[in-house]
């Protein structure tokens, strides 16, 4: 039947966006990885950054590591979806071609942005990007992450502690909060809330499908009336 030709079509679906913030140190990257190791098809945006790579860290796999006179240079040609100051002196964006392209793939796509970032991407995209927020169970185990981690000098420390205050006082402008108490359930959210996306509107052909439907309708109730 023709309509069924036609379903190909109609579950035609853009990729989801999810964009993940939240503290330094709160576990977004662990989650992360967790939700990568069970949706082998979940890709990560990789952003550029003024900062120095950590040791372990691989140009264009954590990072695309740039001067601050090459950041400049790409703030200035538009082609970066969004850009923040995260640190004092410290910048970091998201290159939009590589967005564009998984998401017109179908390709779903995260982004692990700060809260900066975030606004910036609603403000873009509106609800076609998914802010989630990752929230520690207490800012004591905050704490204890971010100082266990030991990547961060005591400066580095006190200010993505002071950062995250700022980050914390935003979370109810987001769409979806998971608390990272316990590493397992926290994974277990994040991949319902995509889960859940596929079946949002935002990133759905839905018209096609609401076209079909309603031509089939009319066909059936001319036959039932013929
Ligand atoms: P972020 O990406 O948000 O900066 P990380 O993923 O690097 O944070 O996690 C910071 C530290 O906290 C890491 O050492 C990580 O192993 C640890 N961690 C992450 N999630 C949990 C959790 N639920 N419970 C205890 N430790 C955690
Ligand atoms: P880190 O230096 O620990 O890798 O990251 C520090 C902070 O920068 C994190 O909060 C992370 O989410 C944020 N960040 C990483 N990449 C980007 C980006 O492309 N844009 C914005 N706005 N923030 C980013």
């Amino acid at each position: 039947m023709w309509w069924e030709i036609e379903t190909a079509m109609t579950e035609r679906r853009e990729g989801v966006l999810l964009v993940v913030s939240g503290p330094s140190g709160v576990g977004k990257g662990t989650v992360i990885a967790g939700l990568l190791a069970r949706q082998p098809h979940v890709q990560m945006s990789v952003s550029c950054t003024t900062r120095a790579p950590r040791p372990g860290e691989q140009e264009g796999r954590e990072y695309y590591f740039v001067s601050a006179a090459e950041f400049e240079r790409r703030q200035g040609t538009g082609e970066l979806l969004e850009w923040a100051e995260v640190y004092p002196g410290v910048f970091y964006g998201t290159p939009q071609g590589p967005v564009t392209e998984a998401l017109a793939a179908g390709v779903d796509l995260v982004l692990e942005i700060d809260d900066q970032g975030a606004q910036s991407v609603r403000e873009k995209l509106g609800r076609r990007a998914v802010l989630v927020f990752v929230a520690p169970p207490d800012f004591v185990a905050l704490r204890r992450r971010l100082t266990g981690r030991q990547t961060e000098t005591p400066e580095g420390l006190r200010e993505r502690l002071a950062t995250a205050r700022k980050e914390i006082r935003n979370m109810g402008l987001y769409d979806y909060l998971i608390v990272n108490d316990q590493i397992e359930p926290a994974v277990q959210a994040l991949e319902e809330v995509l889960r859940a996306e596929h079946h949002s509107l935002q990133t759905t052909d839905w018209r096609g499908l609401q076209a079909r439907l309603l031509a089939q309708a009319e066909h059936d109730e001319v036959a039932s009336h013929g």
